[in-house]
């Protein structure tokens, strides 16, 4: 009997409730995730969010829907003209190197490319647009040095996704007064257009029917975003320190705008901590992804550590957990090698049972709110029964086959687990395995250490199996 097909529920944080996932259009989820400023390396923090992100996307087609993900690329921002200021060169120059390497980590994290990342400057005219069109409502106003500010006493929405109420807002507003704030209406509206400073700016501008400037960083993801996915989209995510006053501000900007709803369904993660302390540099607690791998982590193990965690929690990052995630990844690597090695004849009847619960268990975890914890509980329970089997000879190739087949689809949502053993390991290095092992069954610890270190330094392992020593490629 075929059951009815689960669903995806996600919380929603402007409702705060747990909802079906539906994409408007019946096949394909509209999914905008704000990206990183390029004015240096993307850090861990950033990383959670990002890893909750690809986990999310590979949920959402592992039900079934369709996925177009944009993820924009902030190069117009305070820190990047000042870095290109600071650095004499121009905006792309400076943030080209940071968009380089944050693909570079991205691949590294064994994150999905998105369908778009668009960068800021080039949607310069539709965020003019915007702006034009939120003056001509009368929800946007120019301040006496020019700039333009969305008036947020017009929008009487304001707030609904943080549930904060103007009043508040006024008042936490007030104590973090900027020079430039005395400028606006009211101290919390934010600014759409700056107008152009030339201590500030140095040459970098553009011209507008309001005078030279550039664009405020919350107008360029509403732009991006409403001319990519559309004037309302079935998701925005992204990390909680962007729900106010970033997030509130694209849907004042975009719902102003268009009169439609901007978004309908909001996702946050929650922040990651180092060693239980917020991560800052003064504290010597920061760490971008590079920072890890130097220390001989790979970047399959800092995406173990991050997702595990669900996404609505606050993350601990500790070395610890480093090398948890590291001691995870070797037992599914271990299980998968060794059903690979499977040559059994025949079918065992004992195999379909656990493969069904494990699906089951799996999917419903991941359907209810991305439960990583449970889903993965699920892999490591099946992972011990198909253990016992396999101890007992009860898994025929067939069966292994059967069981590689349900991980790989359970990796697709994952997508740390490695399938393609590089099975080839180079003639010289099979015989220096085979003389360490020599050498220690002779107790020559000596020489066997030296075969050890001569494979280790050609980037291979030993990993020591009941079966006898293989070589691996270090991941
Ligand atoms: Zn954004």
């Amino acid at each position: 009997m075929d059951k009815e097909p689960q669903k995806l529920v996600l919380f929603n944080t402007e409702t705060r409730t747990k909802q079906p996932v539906i994409p408007q259009n019946g096949h394909t989820i509209m999914m905008y995730t704000c990206g990183p400023t390029v004015y240096n390396f993307a850090h861990i923090g950033n990383f959670r969010t990002y890893v909750f992100e690809d986990i999310l996307r590979r949920t959402i087609k592992f039900f079934g829907m369709g996925i177009n993900q944009v993820m924009n690329l902030t190069d117009i921002d305070d820190k990047t003209l000042k870095g290109a200021i600071e650095n004499n060169t121009t905006l792309k120059d400076f943030t080209e190197p940071f968009i380089k390497s944050f693909f570079e980590d991205l691949d590294a994290l064994g994150i999905e490319r998105a369908e778009a990342y668009p960068a800021a400057t080039n949607y310069i005219d539709e965020m003019i647009k915007i702006i034009q069109q939120l003056v001509d409502n009368g929800v946007a106003y120019q301040g006496g040095e020019g700039s333009i500010y969305f008036s947020i006493k017009k929008f009487p929405k304001y707030g609904r996704l943080s549930h904060l109420k103007l009043d508040e807002l006024e008042a936490g507003a007030s104590d973090r007064i900027a020079a430039d704030d005395y400028d606006k209406e009211q101290v919390s509206d934010f600014v759409l257009w700056k107008a152009y400073d030339p201590e500030r700016d140095g040459e970098i501008f553009w011209d507008s029917p309001f005078g030279k400037g550039r664009p405020g960083w919350h107008i360029e993801c509403s732009a991006m975003a409403m001319k990519i996915l559309g004037q309302t989209i079935d998701i925005h995510v992204g990390g909680i320190d962007n729900m106010f006053p970033h997030h509130e501000n694209e849907i004042a900007q975009c719902e102003a705008c268009t009169g439609k709803t901007f978004v309908n369904h909001w996702l946050h993660s929650e922040h990651l901590l180092v060693d239980h302390k917020k991560m800052s540099k003064r504290l010597g607690n920061f760490y971008t992804l590079r920072d890890l791998l130097s220390k001989g982590f790979t970047g399959r193990e800092v995406r173990y550590s991050l997702l595990q965690t669900h996404y609505r929690m606050q993350l601990n990052f500790t070395f610890q957990g480093l090398e948890a995630a590291r001691n995870s990844l070797d037992r599914l690597d271990a299980f998968i090698r060794r059903v690979k090695d499977v040559k059994i004849e025949g079918i065992f009847s004992l195999v379909q049972p656990i493969i069904d619960r494990l699906q089951g268990a799996f999917a419903s975890a991941m359907a209810d709110d991305l439960n990583i914890s449970v889903a993965l509980a699920s892999v490591f329970d099946a992972i011990r029964e198909f253990n016992v089997l396999l101890d007992a000879s009860k898994i025929s190739s067939e069966d292994a086959c059967k069981i590689i087949n349900v991980f790989k689809s359970l990796n697709s949502v994952l997508g740390v687990i490695i399938f393609e053993e590089e099975d080839f390991v180079p003639q010289d290095l099979q015989e220096a395995l085979e003389s360490r092992q020599r050498a220690r069954a002779e107790k020559n610890w000596k020489e066997a250490d030296h075969y050890r270190n001569y494979i280790l330094s050609q980037g291979y392992e030993i990993d020591d199996t009941p079966s006898g020593a293989r070589l691996k490629k270090k991941r």
